[in-house]
């Protein structure tokens, strides 16, 4: 199937208009057109070869909402016209235990992601989401309630469910002191989701104009990083933080910030080890543990969750043309909150 989009060529380079053929519709494969796709700073992390070396041209986007424009002969999941959405993986094993849990984002062979990396058949490089149309097996594809706006939405594939998942696991809830370590695409999408658990949530930022915001979103405190000692009168306060930072920090004033048995949840991932000090885990018997977007039976309950709870990203809809300069504005911390391109504009 031909398909249109952008790419980048090389490490560091421009996006640029990028022709390819997506593979032929397979027996349990939907096809869709694109409507919205948003830009995560893991998008710019690849692109950038921050994780190590990458495959090029690459087409990032693991953040897809659109409707189903053809489905294969087996399809029973979907029907055409349906509004679908797509996240950060499109394949797995299917046959380990985490596969049949329900995890595939933890697949014991490794997840497929949507891109920079090859299918499963070892030999067709996966292109992500900055296209006009994808095809997808149905399996690895969701359905999203009609009642939310498809811009707002395509956020929610990877950066909604990245935040909803820790919150589920450690149990978010009202009575629990929830901490958001940025107010970035993720960040936001926790502090929607935290204040909808009935938790009680405090931004934790390094953008002190970012206040008004987070308190509209439904977070209760704020708390400018910009000077580090203003977490010093926080200490030993927090149940769980989750910390989605994109850039290297010191992370022990934040694992201070936890009370007996506190977690700290590190979603973030700017490619450098952190210094941890086991002295302030031990003080508390504090624990530091990560987490990984979320599964396929996750992702469609939690767009279930944001249709009940009327729940989407804030976003500023933008023209391919613009993504560049989408890509410095993110990593300068300047988004609301999330850049989604207008897949028409391919
Ligand atoms: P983003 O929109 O750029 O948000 C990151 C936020 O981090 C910024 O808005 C900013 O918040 C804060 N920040 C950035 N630079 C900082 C600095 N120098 N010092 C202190 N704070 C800083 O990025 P995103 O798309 O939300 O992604 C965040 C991170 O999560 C990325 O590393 C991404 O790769 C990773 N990620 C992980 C998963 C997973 O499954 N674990 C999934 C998706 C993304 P303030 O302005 O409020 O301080
Ligand atoms: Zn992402
Ligand atoms: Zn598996």
């Amino acid at each position: 199937m031909q398909a249109r989009g952008l790419a980048v060529k090389k490490a560091s380079a421009p996006l640029e208009s990028f022709s390819f053929e997506r593979r032929a519709l397979g027996a349990y494969d939907v096809a869709l057109d694109i409507s919205y796709a948003g830009i995560c700073h893991s998008d710019i992390h690849q692109a950038r070869e921050e994780w190590g070396p990458a495959i090029f041209p690459m087409v990032p986007g693991h953040e897809i909402v659109g409707v189903v424009r053809e489905i294969g002969p087996s399809v029973t999941k979907f029907s055409i016209g349906d509004s679908i959405g797509v996240g950060v993986f499109i394949d797995s094993c299917r046959v380990c235990v985490n596969c049949i849990s329900g995890l595939q984002q933890y697949c014991l062979e490794g997840m497929t992601g949507t891109y920079n990396t090859l299918e499963r058949d070892g030999s067709t490089v996966a292109y992500g989401g900055y296209s006009n149309v994808f095809v997808i097996d149905e399996k690895y594809a969701v359905h999203v309630p009609k009642n939310l706006p498809a811009t707002g939405v395509a956020p929610l594939l990877c950066a909604g469910i990245t935040l909803y998942s820790p919150l589920r696991h450690w149990g978010a809830k009202k009575g629990m002191k929830v901490g958001i370590m940025g107010l970035g695409g993720l960040g936001h999408m926790g502090v929607k989701f935290a204040a909808a658990m009935g938790a009680h949530v405090t931004v934790l930022s390094h953008s002190p104009a970012k206040k008004s915001d987070a308190l509209a979103m439904g977070a209760h405190d704020f708390v400018s990083t910009k000077d580090i000692s203003a977490l010093k009168p926080l200490a030993s306060t927090f149940d769980l933080i989750l910390n989605t930072v994109s850039a290297e920090l010191d992370i022990n004033a934040y694992l201070n910030l936890l009370k007996l048995d506190g977690t700290l949840v590190v979603i973030g991932l700017p490619g450098k080890p952190y210094a941890v000090n086991v002295g302030t885990l031990l003080g508390a018997r504090r624990s530091m543990a990560g987490s990984m977007i979320g599964g396929i039976p996750e992702l469609q309950e939690m767009l279930n969750f944001c249709g009940e709870h009327n729940i989407v990203s804030d976003v500023e809809v933008i023209k391919a043309d613009y993504v560049n300069t989408a890509y410095d504005r993110t990593v300068a911390s300047d988004v609301k909150y999330r850049f989604v391109i207008d897949a028409s504009t391919f």
